[in-house]
């Protein structure tokens, strides 16, 4: 038998892919270099959206501008109303 040492510190050092298995657990493959998953998770080279991508907004309703514009009605509308009823 060798009494050759095996290094396998770095490779056990190395970040883990942390995906949810079936059984519930984490992966624990290692993950794609730059990537936080596995080349089976969503690692592999060409996978996922491209960065600032617009693909997802369909109408634009949850904007933040969108958003914002319907809190300032809503409290413009709230303060409509209170004026109302202090006037009753
Ligand atoms: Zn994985």
């Amino acid at each position: 038998m060798s009494d050759h040492i095996r290094n396998t510190g770095p490779m056990l050092a190395s970040p883990r892919c942390g995906a949810k298995t079936r059984s519930g657990g984490a992966c624990r493959s290692p993950a794609v270099r730059g990537k936080k998953r596995c080349r089976m998770h969503g690692g592999a080279p060409g996978s996922g959206a491209p960065k600032a991508n617009q693909n997802a907004r369909k109408h634009g309703l949850f904007t933040r501008d969108a958003i914002a514009e319907r809190r300032r009605i809503q409290a413009l509308l709230g303060e409509a109303r209170r004026m109302l009823d202090e006037m009753k």
